[in-house]
């Protein structure tokens, strides 16, 4: 790999930023239960059309990390609540390579384990947790000069409820639980399956901002489109709204 940009790169990544500062900003909500290729079509898309990215599950995810690293009962919502305000989640926006950092750890790696993953759905679902959190989402999609590709589970119907595009993302149990298999290397598909169906269950019967679709979201059931068919047709969605802006 060169140091820097090959010089077609470069005439490629210049022509996407000319492209996105000529055009108005655009926010895009981007919603649907795990597995369903949210995060690699946001990425792509947000990459493609010159806008930030934003993972709001990495958000939910550090948060939940730094809870287990300091002993916080996640079974307790009020001990959860009592410190929700306490850790500095920092979210870098560049699709391609967003980061995310707690107190200044880059918290990539930790906040994927399976231990994090199964406490997640019990710390999100904290009314303060969400109130810092959906704060915290908010700012960066009004700090994004060019527009933003923010990804979730609330997005659409509580983060950013007048984004220019909605789209619900959907897929069968079965194609769900295959990708995330294929993702975790190799993880027994039956279990992956099981463990997706009980999150999503938890995400979608919380109290608080829910997994739901937006009343005006445009729904994409993926299950047997490729990444790249996926891709194309958000950002195909993406120009129509822009154009008519
Ligand atoms: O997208 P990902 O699987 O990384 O999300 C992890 C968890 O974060 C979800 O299962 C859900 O509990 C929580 N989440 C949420 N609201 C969002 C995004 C994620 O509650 N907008």
């Amino acid at each position: 790999m060169p140091p820097y940009p090959s010089p077609r790169t470069r005439k490629v990544s210049v022509t996407v930023e000319k492209a996105a500062r000529t055009a108005p900003a655009v926010i895009v909500a981007i919603d649907g239960p795990s597995g369903t290729g949210k995060s690699s079509t946001s990425k792509a898309v947000a990459a493609q059309l010159g806008l930030s990215y934003l993972d709001t599950g990495a958000q939910y995810r550090a948060i939940t990390w730094w809870m287990v690293s300091n002993g916080i009962d996640v079974a307790d919502p009020s001990a959860i609540a009592a410190v929700a305000e306490k850790p500095e989640i920092v979210s870098g926006t560049d699709p391609s390579a967003p980061t995310i950092t707690v107190d200044g750890t880059d918290v990539g790696g930790p906040i994927r384990t399976q231990e994090v993953t199964s406490k997640v759905s019990a710390v999100s679902a904290v009314p303060e947790v969400r109130a810092r959190i959906t704060e915290l989402q908010r700012s960066l999609a009004a700090s994004a000069v060019y527009g933003i590709v923010v990804e979730g589970r609330d997005i659409g119907t509580t983060v950013l409820p007048d984004a220019d595009l909605k789209i619900f993302l959907t897929a069968s149990p079965e194609a769900r639980a295959a990708r995330r298999s294929g993702e975790l290397k190799g993880a027994d598909v039956n279990a992956t399956r099981e463990a997706l169906i009980k999150r999503d269950a938890a995400d979608s019967s919380r109290k608080t901002s829910p997994l739901a679709k937006a009343d005006d979201a445009v729904e994409v059931d993926t299950s047997d489109l490729t990444l790249q068919q996926v891709i194309e047709c958000v950002v195909t969605l993406v120009e129509e709204k822009r154009a008519a802006k």
